[in-house]
């Protein structure tokens, strides 16, 4: 259920440039996955888990830079619409 008010994505301003991006929150916060534990197929899920978790960093990093001049420093602010 949606919750009226509650940010799903953020936007950025670059301090450099002016520009604005958004960025889900979902890519904000990635929740990354634990190792799982020991067990026969373990091998094949902590591959499998690395793999998941280095996607969803090099999502999330391509969001931390203004996409116009590709500088690093910007300000975030919930965006409602
Ligand atoms: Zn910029």
């Amino acid at each position: 259920m949606h919750i009226p008010g509650l940010a799903q994505e953020y936007e950025r301003t670059c301090d450099d440039c002016g520009t604005s991006w958004r960025v889900p929150k979902a890519i904000a916060h990635p929740h990354m996955q634990g190792l799982p534990m020991r067990g026969p197929a373990a091998q094949a899920q902590t591959e499998a888990v690395i793999a998941a978790n280095a996607e969803l960093a090099e999502r999330a990093a391509a969001f931390r830079r203004c996409p116009k001049c590709e500088s690093g420093h910007y300000k975030q602010r919930a965006s409602r619409s």
